[in-house]
């Protein structure tokens, strides 16, 4: 481990079937909240965000039919992937801030990368992407709301950085990311979210582009079923299915 990624991990203090357990009710909860908007219910993902949390919980989470992962700590998420390694039907989600000094990493041990948001990194991983893996699947992390402090692409910015993406022969474009500050209310995150999807839409409208986004990164434990009625695809998900993570 480097001095810098060096994090404790949560330690699981009840039993792994619990899990399980959560899995089903996210799930049930997924199914209704798709439904309940209309939607295809094979439209909607969960990536179990598993950051802090040891390899043994993912691997009670496989065994409980997940296969998709979020990490936002990139030493942190290497060490589980090296203990998971036996697991080879795991896709991995990196969904932290991205550093330049971490690209390299990122582009050789996941298959997405959710919170894209300057050019600078854009190069790099395409670059760093290793001539073997199919092209790194990207969402771009976009700033929403003005109070929001979170990192992510400015509006002014996304087009251009979207069309970066676009001209990377290692980078595939599939869609937007959003983190909206939790202390906004519901009708904030809800427009947050609508937000995002129309944002989605009318990138989608460019020549460039010409529809190939396919994919809303938003909603978490708390706000989940909002984001299903905004169009979310990929629901990222840790708290409810993991438990509370200590503040680390
Ligand atoms: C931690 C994290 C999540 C999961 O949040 P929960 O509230 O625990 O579901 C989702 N997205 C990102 C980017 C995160 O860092």
């Amino acid at each position: 481990m480097s001095a810098f990624d060096n994090r404790p991990v949560n330690r699981r203090t009840y039993t792994m079937s619990s899990i399980a357990d959560n899995i089903e009710s996210v799930t049930r909860r997924i199914q209704k909240a798709t439904t309940d908007a209309g939607r295809d219910i094979d439209s909607v993902r969960l990536l179990a965000v598993s950051k802090t949390w040891p390899a043994a919980d993912i691997r009670a989470a496989v065994a409980a039919g997940q296969h998709a992962f979020g990490e936002s700590y990139v030493q942190e998420a290497l060490d589980k992937m090296a203990e998971l390694s036996d697991l080879s039907e795991i896709e991995w989600h990196y969904i932290g801030p991205i550093q330049s000094n971490k690209t390299r990493q990122i582009a050789e041990n996941f298959s997405w990368a959710h919170g894209i948001d300057r050019f600078r990194i854009v190069g790099r991983l395409s670059s760093q992407r290793p001539a073997h893996l199919p092209p790194l699947n990207v969402c771009i992390q976009v700033n929403i709301s003005e109070e929001d402090s979170k990192s992510g692409c400015s509006l002014n910015d996304l087009p251009e950085l979207a069309e970066a993406v676009l001209a990377q022969p290692n980078l595939r474009l599939r869609g937007l990311m959003v983190l909206p500050s939790p202390a906004q209310s519901e009708a904030d995150l809800r427009a947050s979210f609508r937000q995002l999807a129309e944002l989605q839409a009318m990138l989608n409208q460019t020549p460039s582009i010409n529809g190939l986004m396919d994919t809303l990164s938003m909603g978490m434990s708390a706000d989940f079923e909002l984001a299903i009625a905004e169009g979310a695809t990929w629901l990222r998900v840790g708290t409810a299915l993991f438990g509370e993570r200590a503040d680390l």
